[in-house]
């Protein structure tokens, strides 16, 4: 999930590098002093126990992230995706990514620091600075960390993203690279709704606000349409770029949903053939 929101009330090998070096730290460390300005600095000026850059990505971690390079790296890789597959810049700022050992020390951290943020596994924070993933250790970690960072690479290159669409573009990019398109947990569940549902509603998902609103059924649906946008008519693809572009330039984007239908008068209809047709 993203809090960015809330919180206002609101990869590859070669790319890894293992213990950033001294430049690099302090532009990190100034960095979170920056964001954690007015109040929280005591927190950012502490090192932590481990220390690691991936790209645009600066891992801090109070546990040894050495069984995690493979994982790290997979995030700068990820970013490599989400600006191929959309069309979006890369970051142009770092993101943070802090890492606990237990639940239980990320759930008292966050609360401590940024007592708005709902209780969820995994968070992506965005305020007035960089974005912040916070994520612990746990089976998860790795569907989380790509989905927070998803968030944090769509909103280090666009001015905002509505919420409906940031969290079914992360849900999309959350899987392993080789399972997004055939393996996502949501397929079936998807092709078994179009027979008794048909399509949902996007304009339904584009007057959700609120993170609370949003169940298992509106992340599912976020998900089947960046899935048809994606692998669908070519036109459904073009159209959210588009739109993402607009956003990206500051300009009025409209919604989504109006602009898929006059590319697509029949968006519904070809909804459900992409997802009857589709084949794992
Ligand atoms: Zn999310």
């Amino acid at each position: 999930m993203a809090a960015g929101r809330v919180s206002n009330l609101q990869d590859n090998p070669g790319g890894f590098v293992r213990r950033a070096g001294f430049a690099r730290r302090c532009v990190a460390v100034a960095a979170v002093v920056v964001v954690l300005s007015g109040g929280r600095s005591a927190w950012a000026a502490n090192r932590w126990p481990d220390e690691r850059q991936a790209g645009p990505f600066f891992c801090h971690a109070d546990f040894s992230l050495e069984p995690y390079e493979a994982l790290l790296s997979e995030l700068t890789r990820l970013q490599d995706d989400v600006v191929r597959e959309l069309h979006v810049r890369p970051a142009h700022e770092p993101i943070h990514v802090y890492l606990f050992a237990k639940s239980s020390t990320y759930k008292r951290y966050v609360s401590h620091y940024f007592p708005a943020a709902p209780s969820r596994p995994a968070l992506f924070i965005k305020d007035r600075g960089p974005g912040m993933v916070f994520a612990h250790r746990g089976e998860e970690l790795p569907i989380d960390l790509r989905h927070e960072a998803t968030h944090a690479v769509l909103h280090g290159a666009l001015p905002m993203v509505p919420l409906w669409l940031d969290e079914g573009l992360a849900e999309y990019f959350e899987p392993p690279s080789a399972d997004r398109e055939n393996d996502s947990p949501h397929l079936r569940a998807v092709q078994r709704s179009l027979w008794i549902k048909g399509a949902p509603r996007m304009d339904r998902l584009e007057k959700l606000t609120d993170l609370a609103e949003m169940g298992a059924g509106e992340y599912r649906a976020a998900w089947s349409w960046v899935h048809f946008m994606l692998h669908g008519p070519p036109a459904a693809r073009e159209e959210l770029i588009h739109f993402l572009h607009d956003i990206a330039a500051r300009a009025p984007p409209g919604e989504l949903s109006q602009r898929l239908r006059r590319r697509l008068p029949d968006v519904e209809a070809q909804y459900v053939e992409h997802f009857r047709g589709w084949r794992r």
